[in-house]
């Protein structure tokens, strides 16, 4: 087995190319090729000596993933299944705006957390991504985007959230090198305050975070109280409020002037009440004496079959909101992009575990695509719902 370079960050390449005895500038400039410019061929890299364009494929090669399917909504939104093997599949979604270009990256197959509210969660666990295949959404994305858009060779992708398929801190050792290649000046040079890890609340591995590398740092709240909160998100049991909240201060000395954004899914009477926003202002604003520098965001419910929940009503969503904005919290609520697809928060389902639905919905693909039915219709019917 040769080696994939998509699963190194510059350290690693040049770890690589010093056991090939090779200098380390060879690995600065193989890290640009395959990030800056795409390149998956060696014969590409014409700076490269010849005798080290001539070797490198017989030790190393540079793999992506394989697309099973690729949706664009009206929206411009566009999600794309990635076959990861033995009938995995993980999703990664791009939503362009006005001034920015952020793509949604998966960093597991399934999630062992299982919140009551997501549909990777209610799948189980299947299996964590290596950093190439983490890696591997950003660099296809990237690539892709360029040439769909024809950017003539300028940057699309400026923002990257890990809030994907998975618990990204529950994958610290593959995380953490694919982190550096998205910060990477020689790769896709992202600033620390544009690539957001989320997590449902892994607090040992938040601190490690912080010492490694401090990126932004969301935290999926979902409840004021431990009580509820032990019921929406199973991992609460593990590492109560007290803790989180905790663990978020400490991740702050490391990201001065930073803040923590605490993500919120609003469900219609579970946790939308007034009652509850009245808790969450007492909760980061009084926890630990001053609080934990914070926004909030709230996610609308994506539903999915199988969750038994509802999506808060849009007058629970303000009326909510306005409580948090007038006690002094900057609060936001997530427009929903991609929802025609499918491609929203907490739908990425992916295929994981059987192989045989991948198939099939590769075949129901090909057959509506020739008939020309509309996106939402392919992914509804593939999804065999
Ligand atoms: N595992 C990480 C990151 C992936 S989920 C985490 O939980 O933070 C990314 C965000 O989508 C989280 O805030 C998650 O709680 C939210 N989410 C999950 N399912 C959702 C759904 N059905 N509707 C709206 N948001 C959802
Ligand atoms: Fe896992 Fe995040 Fe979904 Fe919870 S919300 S099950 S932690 S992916």
């Amino acid at each position: 087995m040769t080696a994939n370079l998509l699963d190194y960050d510059l350290e690693g390449l040049a770890a690589f190319c010093a056991s090939l005895g090779e200098k380390r500038f060879r690995a600065t400039q193989l890290f640009r090729w395959i990030h800056q410019k795409g390149a998956r061929d060696f014969s590409q890299m014409s700076d490269l000596a010849r005798s080290l364009r001539d070797k490198l494929p017989t030790v190393a090669h540079i793999s992506g993933l394989t697309v099973i399917t690729q949706h664009e909504s009206t929206d411009g939104t566009i999600k794309w299944l990635f076959d990861v093997g033995n009938g995995d599949a993980v999703e990664a979604v791009f939503i362009p705006e006005d001034d920015r270009g952020t793509l949604c990256v998966s960093s597991q197959a399934g999630c062992a957390v299982g919140c009551r509210f997501c549909s990777t969660g209610h799948q189980g666990f299947s299996r964590n991504l290596t950093t190439g295949e983490i890696v591997a959404q950003l660099w296809f994305a990237e690539h892709f985007l360029r040439a769909h858009l024809k950017t003539n060779g300028e940057r699309v992708i400026s923002n990257v959230v890990m809030m994907g398929m998975g618990e990204p801190l529950q994958n610290y050792s593959a995380l953490v090198p694919a982190l550096r290649v998205m910060l990477d000046d020689h790769a896709y040079g992202l600033s620390r305050r544009r690539v957001t890890v989320s997590t449902s609340g892994v607090v040992p591995m938040m601190d490690r975070l912080g010492e490694d590398v401090p990126v932004a740092l969301a935290v999926s709240l979902h409840a004021p109280n431990d009580e509820l909160r032990d019921k929406l998100v199973p991992l609460n049991r593990k590492y109560p409020l007290a803790e989180l909240l905790d663990a978020c201060n400490r991740y702050l000395e490391h990201a001065p002037r930073d803040f923590i954004t605490f993500e919120y899914c609003m469900l219609d009477g579970v946790n939308d009440q007034p009652e509850h926003a009245r808790q969450l202002i007492e909760l980061v604003q009084r926890h630990g004496g001053t609080g934990v520098s914070c926004k909030l965001n709230l996610i609308p419910f994506n539903p999915f079959p199988a969750s038994g929940l509802v999506r808060s009503p849009q007058q629970s969503v303000q009326a909510f909101a306005k409580l948090l904005s007038d006690a002094g919290i900057v609060t936001t609520v997530r427009k929903t992009r991609g929802d025609d697809i499918d491609a929203a928060c907490g739908q990425l389902a992916g295929d994981v575990k059987d192989r045989t639905r991948v198939g099939q919905r590769i075949a129901q693909q090909r057959t509506v695509m020739l008939t020309l039915v509309p996106a939402d219709a392919v992914t509804k019917e593939a999804r065999g719902s």
